[in-house]
């Protein structure tokens, strides 16, 4: 619940837990902001010194290490305070628990030859675990008639090489290569990797979308053949066009459905509903299961959006009775979706229309839903994500990792849960 609370409203930082955390390995900007407010209103300058992700451990309530991406949000109730030269996180002034920032990897301090660096090109999270490759930081759904409801993808990049950070458009095979390259001499923690960037509508260098993005995972696979899990986030393509990736060496595919319910999909992804439509789209995510095997088809759904104003849903319960039934719809078909906690990012429509994002409420029965829908299909434990279960997992942008019972059927399912315990943290 803390978890889910941190990422629905973000945290603040002190000064002084800002200057401790500086030493540690800071947030990367992965792919979209992940802040509540702008880099333009962080007095701090919290973007260039605040960690990744924080490991919440310990406290009056013995708490079970928990990985918790970071989301700047300097006006929250939530506070990472120095206490006795120890970072603790605090609620409105109250210790809740320890805190732990991540490690500086070795690959970090690591340039290319290019002179660009490999937090930039390659950066991980999950704790080290996922080696995050946003190739392309641009959507071609662009502006309000197209752009996800939700989504700052291109606000964020704008904002970003506004601030001076570093920050290429479009990533060259052969620096993801180099990069790759120095984290798999260097690293021992990182077991998967994901490809994605904005959705190409039309083409990219005179290339299709799967044509554009299938070349980086065959040039990988091709270099460190079985390395890491590949996973590719992309559109819902036509059989023919995800097959491509097949070919190229991705085992995981994520053609991700952002809502289920019909008329908000309409409202909230204008782009996706115009040139590809709800039900061709879920079309596709089935088809593909053909192609990767239903359990490596994780389509990702944005939780809260679907009560943002004006549109949404008025009550936590209508919000679950039809994200559920989503959740039935895939995981009937073997098809297990996962979900990332809804960010208000300020930048975009609905977070400028919900600033304060979904209630805790519905997060917290989201999880129970999909738990026991999970459950209800004997589904196993999605693969390329680590080991399931409190105190293990390390999946930092929504809990459903963590509300999974180690023990059910997930070691057979995943070989990565076998090596990825809390010991080699
Ligand atoms: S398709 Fe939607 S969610 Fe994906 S990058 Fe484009 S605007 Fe964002």
């Amino acid at each position: 619940m803390f978890k889910e609370d941190l990422l629905r409203g973000g945290v603040a930082f002190s000064p002084e837990a800002l200057q401790l955390a500086a030493q540690f390995k800071n947030k990367a900007y992965f792919i979209f902001s992940f802040d509540l407010v702008p880099l333009s209103d962080m007095a701090q300058q919290e973007h260039w010194r605040a960690p990744e992700e924080l490991w919440l451990e310990g406290g009056p309530w013995r708490f079970r290490p928990t990985i918790v991406s970071v989301r700047l949000q300097p006006a929250s109730p939530y506070r990472v305070e120095v206490v006795d030269g120890k970072a603790v996180l605090q609620l409105e002034g109250e210790t809740i628990c320890e805190v732990r920032f991540p490690p500086v990897p070795e690959y970090y301090t690591r340039t290319l030859s290019n002179g660009k660096r490999v937090i930039e090109i390659a950066p991980t999270i999950e704790w080290g675990y996922l080696v995050y490759l946003t190739v392309f930081r641009i959507c071609q759904y662009f502006g309000q008639q197209e752009e996800c409801q939700f989504c700052d993808i291109n606000e964020n990049y704008r904002q970003q090489t506004k601030a001076g950070r570093p920050y290429t458009g479009v990533k060259s095979v052969e620096e993801i290569l180099e990069a790759l390259e120095i984290i798999a001499a260097t690293d021992s923690v990182s077991h998967a990797y994901t490809i994605t960037g904005g959705s190409i509508t039309s083409n990219l260098k005179g290339q299709l979308e799967a044509d554009f993005y299938a070349p980086y995972a065959a040039a990988i696979e091709s270099k460190f053949p079985g390395r890491w899990i590949s996973k590719m986030v992309a559109q819902a393509l036509p059989l023919e066009q995800a097959r491509k990736f097949k070919e190229a060496g991705v085992r995981i595919y994520h053609p991700n459905y952002e809502i289920w319910d019909e008329r908000l999909f309409g409202i909230i992804c204008p782009g996706k509903s115009r040139y590809v439509g709800r039900s061709e789209w879920h079309r596709r995510i089935l088809d593909a299961a053909a192609i990767f095997g239903a359990s490596h088809v994780i389509p990702n759904f944005v939780a809260g959006i679907e009560m943002s104003h004006p549109h949404g849903f008025a009550t936590v319960e209508e919000a679950i009775r039809s994200t559920g039934e989503g959740l039935d719809f895939f995981m009937s078909h073997g098809v297990c979706p996962r979900f990332t906690t809804w960010c208000p990012e300020p930048l975009t429509t609905l977070g400028r229309a919900t600033p304060q994002g979904a209630p805790l409420e519905y997060h917290v029965r989201l999880l129970e839903t999909w738990r026991d829908t999970h459950a209800k299909y004997g589904l196993p434990v999605p693969p390329g994500y680590g080991d399931p279960g409190i105190g293990r997992a390390v999946f930092s942008v929504s809990s459903f990792m963590d509300v999974l019972n180690h023990t059910s059927n997930s070691a057979a399912a995943s070989p990565v849960a076998a090596t990825q315990g809390v010991n080699n943290r």
